[in-house]
């Protein structure tokens, strides 16, 4: 089959949206490393279907995810699954960052965020920021102990570092490149992610 690409910089500390038809495939990459993607997605033909982290742990009864794991929706439909990765280690039980978080633990106003990034990306979609999906945060690195305390750490993704995405429905998705500069996730330094998306030719 005939395919292209293209790439989709995502500026670090800022979201970029863009369009899948069913079995189009997405790689999110690393370009210097360390850096989170808060990945969200939603049903193109009905947007208050979305994925779900809280529905995905129940349905696939984890809550670590890596290749081979399909990610669901609140109405419990696949929606992308995950079919390479080169890190392994990713989040879906943080909220996303908000304006919210840096004011209350940080004392910072005005700060970005992932969520209010979201927001912005999906303009178009008049998505406004209380209703902006829980995320799945690639790359993200917060182990649960054995002590039932969730830690926050330092993404241990490299340059180069990917994740592809395969969609499971015609679907609209977002990734926000974290602008958290004020904990360890992402390493003490922001950075851009670059989206590839495989466009099959007969999708065009
Ligand atoms: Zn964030």
């Amino acid at each position: 089959m005939t395919t292209d690409t293209r790439d989709l910089v995502i500026p670090a500390g800022h979201a970029r949206m863009w369009r899948m038809r069913a079995g189009q495939r997405v790689s999110i990459a690393q370009t210097e490393g360390h850096q989170v993607g808060d990945f969200i997605a939603f049903n193109a033909a009905d947007l208050t279907e979305f994925l779900s982290p809280s529905h995905t742990r129940r349905c696939i009864h984890r809550y670590l995810v890596g290749k081979g794991h399909t990610l669901y929706t609140n109405h419990r439909e696949p929606i992308v699954e995950i079919v390479e990765d080169t890190i392994g280690v990713h989040d879906i039980l943080a909220a996303a960052c908000d304006p919210y978080r840096y004011r209350r633990d940080f004392g910072v106003e005005n700060h970005r965020s992932c969520r209010m990034n979201f927001v912005e990306a999906l303009a178009e979609h008049g998505v406004p920021d209380w209703r902006v999906p829980d995320p799945v945060n690639l790359f993200q690195n917060s182990p649960v102990l054995p002590d039932g305390t969730y830690a926050s750490a330092a993404s241990l993704a490299k340059a180069g570092d990917y994740v592809t995405l395969l969609a499971r429905m015609d679907l609209i998705a977002a990734c926000s490149a974290c602008p958290q500069d004020l904990a360890p996730t992402n390493g003490g330094r922001l950075s851009d992610l670059v989206v590839r998306l495989d466009a099959p030719a007969a999708a065009r």
